[in-house]
């Protein structure tokens, strides 16, 4: 995903009205459109430490003609409501990027059909309240600005955004095939995110693995990624073994109650038994062991023999 945004609006031509009228199944005439023009991405590095790489923009312009905007990549039918016709890489070479490059973006134009339902949003475009979009699209590779190798890949030890031999390192997006959408993006996402983001608090690793794994497909996992990884195996291992030790003499200690009952049940049974039994049960198991002879049973039984004895001499 990448951040664009929305230049001006267009006073479509003819040839622009031709464009446009290959998407529609009637002519429209071109007070029937509002058409706009926007910047789709560049090759500037964005707040991910990620960058298209400038040979890139002609395939990503070639893709997005024809497709739809959608807001806040919501893709229901209702929303798609703007469709490029027209999309094309500008480049200015007065302007240079962080990374030294000249300037590149994809520029595209749009139109609207100026129906009821869309006046609010040519009117939130017109207005400058609508300004910011977003693209997404198929990415085969993020190379490693330093190495050249795939980044959180076996063969790349360089972590994006970090210093190193006084380079900074950036992934390189390249090998775009697909594109899916572009929407208009209500509320623009926080400038420097992407650099809070690289300092992962403890556990949020972990539970985007966790994530990951649950998901359809295939993992990739960062060197991050498998020490946090094999860290929490390790901790879970260590519990487990604790905890076998626990259940293990809570068993013991059940079966030793048992025979000190002198119980008709035999040891093995019991601890045969017990192998299946949860820590809860076990304890309950243990508690009831545990109780004094029941009193009402001994002494009622002791009255009641010796009055029946009693009854009976008499
Ligand atoms: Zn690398």
């Amino acid at each position: 995903m990448s951040e664009g945004k929305i230049l001006k609006s267009l006073t479509p031509g003819e040839r622009e009205m031709e464009l446009i009228n290959t998407y529609s199944r009637r002519a429209l005439a071109p007070e029937e459109v509002y058409c706009f023009s926007l910047v789709l991405c560049d090759n500037e590095l964005d707040r991910d430490f990620e960058q298209f790489a400038t040979d890139q923009l002609e395939a990503i312009a070639a893709l997005f003609v024809g497709k739809t905007g959608v807001f806040d990549h919501d893709p229901s039918a209702k929303n798609q409501c703007a469709r490029i016709f027209r999309c094309a890489v500008s480049t200015d070479p007065t302007i240079k990027t962080t990374l030294g490059e000249d300037y590149s973006c994809v520029v595209a134009e749009a139109y609207i059909p100026k129906t009821e339902g869309n006046l609010e949003l040519i009117e939130q475009i017109d207005s400058g309240i609508k300004k910011e979009v977003s693209l997404s699209c198929a990415v085969r590779q993020k190379l490693c600005s330093i190495c050249g190798y795939e980044l959180d890949s076996c063969e790349c030890v360089h972590k994006k955004g970090q210093i190193y031999g006084g380079s900074l390192c950036y992934g390189v997006l390249s090998g775009i095939y697909d594109a899916y959408e572009w929407s208009f993006v209500a509320v623009p996402a926080q400038r420097g995110a992407g650099v809070i983001k690289s300092k992962n608090k403890e556990g949020e690793i972990l539970d985007s693995v966790y994530k990951r794994l649950q998901g359809a497909g295939e993992v990739t996992l960062t060197h991050n990624d498998k020490a946090e990884l094999v860290s929490y195996i390790e901790r879970l291992k260590s519990l487990s073994r604790d905890g076998e030790e626990y259940r293990r003499s809570l068993i013991d200690e059940l079966v030793r109650l048992n025979v000190l009952s002198k119980s008709s049940l035999p040891p093995k049974v019991l601890r045969s038994v017990s192998e299946r039994m949860t820590i809860s049960e076990l304890k309950a198991f243990s508690a009831a062991y545990k109780q004094p002879p029941q009193p009402q049973l001994s002494s009622s039984s002791t009255t009641e023999g010796s009055r029946g004895c009693d009854e009976y001499s008499i």
